[in-house]
């Protein structure tokens, strides 16, 4: 399989202050929001981005999508170099790449019919055609029947408005999905509808997806490979199954840790963790997990890991990972 998307050591950042506050006090102006960041995606697979709010990982989403600027590194889609494309570029790639924003029904405009919403990505790109035939394909390809087409997003339900956001992003006919959080604010039972309505669409249009979530279940759910952040780093990131079962990281760990599971024999040991995840703005020195890990030694809070591979396809940052054949201790 082929790569679609490759990330390479990607930082992203924000200002911190203003330039004169930053001149009269000697400070850094930006901070780096993210730091460093490596992957791959390839066609037709799932990889999801597992992270406590303010990690990171939606302003990975934002700069793939060209609405934030990277400082360094390198974003490939397809094989070409996009990092400093223009906007004349990111027109073309939106095409290629669709985004589901976390909040559909805020993100649809409220005087659109669903019919207007679903086909406004093709008049957007100048595409031709029956315009009403398009929009009776898409809802029907997302579950929905063509009479919705005159609703407003005001009379969907939570799930509903989450197909029609699908039915959007697949006007297109993209390569990428890129998902927000695309279970927030649903029941459980129509967060399974909405989940397994991406994992067919994949299957059926081989489409890659990029899920953005805080969710553990969403990411066993639906993806391949899932990638771990904490203070805009990667601390873990490798094959779904493989981490489910035997995480390296004491974060993945914990994060799991806390992950309702239904199987009662299958529940692990709740972890803890201490105090909160520190500013990126003034980064802890040596790991910056080490004021919460309840491994932490001495070696942790002054010398930061390098990266460790338990198999090829599994990495992780950690001096005294989890899975016990790569402890040492
Ligand atoms: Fe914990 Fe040390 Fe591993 Fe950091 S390097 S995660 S502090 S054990």
């Amino acid at each position: 399989m082929s790569a679609l998307l490759e990330v390479e050591n990607l930082c992203i950042r924000y200002p911190s202050m203003g330039r004169v506050r930053a001149a009269l006090t000697g400070a850094e102006r930006e901070f780096d929001a993210v730091a460093g960041v490596s992957f791959t995606l390839d066609k037709g697979q799932t990889l999801g981005l597992v992270g406590e709010s303010g990690s990171g990982k939606s302003t990975v989403a934002r700069t793939l999508i060209g609405l934030k600027r990277a400082h360094s590194g390198t974003i490939r889609f397809d094989g070409q170099d996009i990092t400093q494309a223009g906007a004349r570029e990111y027109a073309r790639l939106r095409r290629e790449m669709a985004i589901m924003w976390q909040d559909p029904t805020g993100s649809l405009s409220p005087r659109l019919t669903v019919g207007s919403l679903v086909t406004e990505p093709l008049r957007i790109h100048g595409k031709g055609g029956d315009m009403r035939a398009e929009a009776t394909r898409l809802l029907e390809m997302v579950g929905l029947p063509a009479h919705f087409a005159s609703r407003f997003p005001h009379q969907l339900s939570g799930g509903q408005a989450r197909r029609v956001g699908v039915a959007r992003a697949l006007a297109l006919d993209p390569r990428l999905i890129i998902a927000d959080e695309p279970t927030a604010g649903l029941d459980m039972s129509v967060q399974a509808e909405v989940l397994n309505l991406l994992a067919e669409m994949q299957a059926r249009l081989g489409i890659a997806i990029l899920v953005i979530t805080h969710n553990l279940n969403v990411v066993r759910h639906i993806t391949d490979r899932m990638a771990i952040m904490y203070l805009g780093r990667f601390v873990e990131q490798g094959p779904t199954d493989r981490i489910w079962s035997a995480p390296c990281h004491p974060y993945t760990e914990a994060l799991l840790s806390a992950n309702p599971e239904p199987d009662p024999d299958a529940a692990r040991a709740r972890i803890t963790l201490e105090g909160e995840m520190p500013s990126p703005r003034s980064r802890p020195a040596g790991c910056e997990f080490h004021g919460r890990c309840p491994r932490a030694r001495e070696i942790c809070a002054s010398e930061a890991p390098d990266v460790s591979r338990q198999t090829p396809d599994h990495a992780y940052t950690c001096h005294f990972p989890v899975c016990t054949d790569a402890s040492g201790g």
